[in-house]
């Protein structure tokens, strides 16, 4: 890992995780910040979500090291406004992460922390949102992300 000189207190609060699917197709790791299990990982009620099983947390691509060209192995699908694109291995079919594409600037992942190697999840802090409510229609979250900072929907 590099920083430059003045990230030193952003390094040391962040930590950096190994994720994959089920077969081993996929691969890649992750840098968040604040660190696991600080980092209040979102568990959402929508449709997709809750098809998907994620439970997201929201990395820049800048802090997604993709292992072996994995992004361009992944399956992907769309929805609604098909701004963003879900991914999936294409081989085990594991639910791995949203890609925000254009959709979020810079450049973000919403990465499901059930990909991450070894994770517990009982071990987890969870902020829960109410998609199915509060994102229409349906509950349906294409298009939308979680302000970390308003601590809102956009
Ligand atoms: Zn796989």
């Amino acid at each position: 890992m590099s920083a430059t000189a003045g990230e030193e207190e952003k390094k040391s609060s962040s930590g950096t995780y190994e994720c994959g699917c089920h077969c081993g197709y996929i691969k890649f790791s992750v840098t968040l910040s604040p660190p696991l299990p600080e980092y209040q990982v979102l568990q959402c009620n929508c449709s997709a979500c809750t098809r998907f099983g994620y439970l997201l947390i929201y990395p820049e691509a800048a802090n997604v090291k993709w292992h072996n060209d994995s992004r361009s192995r992944c399956a992907t699908y769309q929805f609604n406004t098909k701004a963003k694109d879900q991914l999936f291995c294409p081989k085990c079919g594991a639910s791995l992460a949203i890609d925000f594409r254009d959709f979020r600037k810079p450049h973000t992942y919403g990465v499901s922390a059930r990909t991450i190697y070894g994770i517990n999840l009982e071990e987890l802090k969870y902020k829960k949102l109410d998609g199915m409510s509060l994102v229409k229609p349906a509950g349906d979250l294409s298009g939308h992300y979680w302000d970390e900072e308003k601590g809102e929907m956009k």
